[in-house]
């Protein structure tokens, strides 16, 4: 049987002096990647498109589900793209104008569905990305992942 008592100051002191502090410089590093992000970049984007849907009446079928379910249908139709093309086919697209332009319409709708679940969970997308990164750099810390491609789970 474990001692409470004893694990608790060493969870306690390893938390403050190893975890924390990782945690705090990933968060600044983070910060300084996405600093110039503010959910304000998206609010108008975000505006325009909810008055592009409320002008329809369109409000009534975006239920989380229904969005979280568009947007992967739409992640389907940029994947579509690839299909049966070679890496080099693939890399030539943007090249191509009318490949290019499918491409941007399909990043474009990937956006938009997931705005409309950034609104509709009241989730702010760039605080969101922000804490994301901070805890992927804690994830993957340079020395360990640099040029490498294993999960996190897989580093030593
Ligand atoms: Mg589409």
């Amino acid at each position: 049987m474990v001692d409470r008592c004893a694990v608790t100051p060493a969870v306690t002191w390893l938390a403050v002096t190893a975890v924390l502090p990782l945690y705090l410089t990933a968060g600044m590093i983070g910060a300084a990647y996405l600093k110039d992000l503010k959910m304000s970049d998206f609010s108008g984007l975000t505006a325009a498109l909810l008055e592009f849907r409320d002008a329809r009446d369109w409000r009534q079928f975006h239920s989380l589900r229904n969005l979280i379910t568009s947007l992967n249908l739409e992640a389907s139709e940029l994947l579509e793209l690839t299909q049966w093309k070679t890496d080099a086919e693939i890399d030539a697209l943007p090249g191509d104008p009318k490949a290019a332009e499918a491409l941007r319409d399909e990043c474009a709708d990937i956006l938009l569905y997931l705005l409309l679940i950034a609104d509709t969970a009241g989730i702010d997308l760039a605080a969101a990305a922000r804490s994301k990164l901070a805890k992927n750099a804690v994830k993957y810390p340079v020395e360990k992942a640099y040029g490498s491609r294993a999960k996190y789970t897989e580093l030593d």
